[in-house]
């Protein structure tokens, strides 16, 4: 008697991870595989910003979400949504509670992930090939990115003003795209080179083409070729490309990984691995006490700034736009306001432990993380929620019983990163950082866990909730 006590009071007094797979029941299991699948299929729609603000905007308008206005006064149980040039989007839910006594609960996601951005002059062509010059996107190790198909993804304005969306090499019937790399035989100097000096970005070119046109008269009868298929097929001409935005993105579909299928493979997780619940949590969200702002962010991964990015005023407008429509101070709406920042964090690799702090590491299949600040150094740009804050969170989780972690990035000095996290909380907005454990962070394919993308779909619907 007296010695199992001591066992339920260690047990009670100290903390330990533990798997969300070991802790389910069968009805859970099932709903985590089912999630898994649904979101999935999201992923392989909405490789871009652009295509995840479609996806964004139909999965609403299905739910009854319309366009918000500026200026509309929006009842309780109002649904809206604002279109944010096409790449970046913002969902209303006005909740019954009044707006500067309990504030907006706001879940914040990226939907731009790390790739290739075509050149705004591309086309040309060397010894029988034609290729597209690049300019990359986000932090990415370039290595990664040789060798591989690739797809093309984007929009060009034609003179006329048209806009021409593109998206090829997803289906098997076409052809897909290509960074060419070094043979090993040749690679005997490059391979001794510093990982992030031995591949160039100027490297990054292309393969589109090694067909010569029929005409005799031309001297770059490739690229000459390739621009009859463009204009045959797009109606695009070479001038246009300066009026495009073309997104090279890997030509992977997002898979099932391991025997058991315990995570997925996909490129873009971070951080579609957050949008995702955070659109369906905001979307299926059925208590109507608070108002709920879901924003799918673009420009992330290059620093949120622009006017599609987080560091953009939009947040702002919208917020004292409902407040003045509703009759109450915006600062008070904001200082009400509370934000889940819904980014990944890395998972612990026991591949590459050393740069890990193991006890303050996101562990894979832990359940969905939080991460009180993030930045680099002594804290070095971050946005560090309180105590308090997280305390009013994780009371809000357990009352679901949420599967959740906390965790830092790496060790204290070997590196860092931030999100949008301090940009929403410089607007005197509790935030803090909540999303998934990833795998090969910015890779052309990385790796969840199934559990900890339910997890956080979980947690999500909580925070809506309560
Ligand atoms: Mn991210
Ligand atoms: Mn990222």
């Amino acid at each position: 008697m007296e010695e199992k006590q001591t066992n339920n009071q260690a047990e009670e007094l100290t903390y330990q991870k533990k798997s969300f797979y070991e802790t389910a029941d069968e009805d859970t299991m099932k709903a985590i595989f089912a999630y898994a699948t649904s979101y999935a299929a999201f992923l392989d729609k909405a490789k871009t910003e652009r295509e995840a603000v479609s996806e964004g905007v139909k999965m609403a308008e299905a739910a009854g979400y319309t366009p918000y206005t500026f200026g509309e006064k929006l009842e309780a149980g109002a649904l809206r949504y604002y279109n944010n040039r096409g790449k970046n989007l913002f969902l209303i839910r006005k909740g019954t509670a009044p707006l500067d006594k309990d504030g907006i609960r706001i879940l914040a996601a990226h939907i731009d992930s790390p790739r290739i951005d075509l050149k705004q002059n591309p086309l040309y062509e060397d010894s029988q090939m034609a290729f597209f010059k690049t300019h990359y996107y986000g932090g990415l190790r370039k290595y990664q990115w040789l060798a591989i198909p690739l797809a093309i993804h984007g929009s060009v304005v034609l003179e006329s003003g048209e806009v021409v969306s593109i998206c090829l090499g997803e289906e098997d019937s076409e052809p897909v795209f290509y960074i060419n790399d070094l043979l090993p035989h040749l690679a005997r100097e490059q391979a001794t080179k510093p990982m992030a000096s031995a591949v160039s970005g100027e490297s990054l070119n292309i393969l589109i083409g090694g067909i010569p046109c029929k005409s005799e008269d031309v001297s770059d009868k490739i690229k000459q070729h390739v621009l009859e298929l463009l204009f045959e097929k797009y109606q695009i001409k070479e001038r246009d490309f300066q009026s495009a935005e073309l997104c090279v993105v890997p030509a992977f579909k997002a898979r099932d990984v391991g025997f058991d299928r315990a995570f997925i493979g996909a490129y873009g997780h971070d951080d579609r691995v957050c949008a995702y619940p955070a659109l369906t949590a905001t979307i299926e969200d059925e208590d109507k006490t608070h108002t709920i702002l879901t924003i799918l962010a673009d420009k992330e991964e290059t620093g949120s700034e622009g006017n599609t990015g987080m560091q953009c005023r939009l947040l702002l407008d919208i917020i004292e736009d409902m407040a003045a429509c509703d009759g109450v101070s915006g600062a008070a709406v904001r200082a009400a306001s509370k934000c889940l920042s819904a980014d990944v964090n890395a998972a612990f690799d026991p591949n590459f432990a050393e740069v890990f702090e193991r006890k303050n590491a996101a562990i894979i299949s832990c359940g969905a993380v939080m991460s009180k600040f993030t930045g680099s150094g002594g804290k070095s740009s971050t946005n560090d929620a309180s105590a308090e804050f997280i305390g009013e969170i994780r009371r809000m989780f357990d009352k679901d019983g949420i599967v959740w972690q906390t965790a830092e990035l790496g060790k204290v000095d070997i590196g860092g990163g931030g999100t949008v996290a301090k940009y929403i909380a410089n607007l005197n907005i509790d935030t803090v950082d909540m999303g998934v454990p990833v795998i090969s962070m910015h890779a052309p394919y990385e790796v969840v866990s199934k559990a900890d993308l339910y997890a956080l779909y979980r947690a999500f619907a909580a925070f809506c909730r309560y």
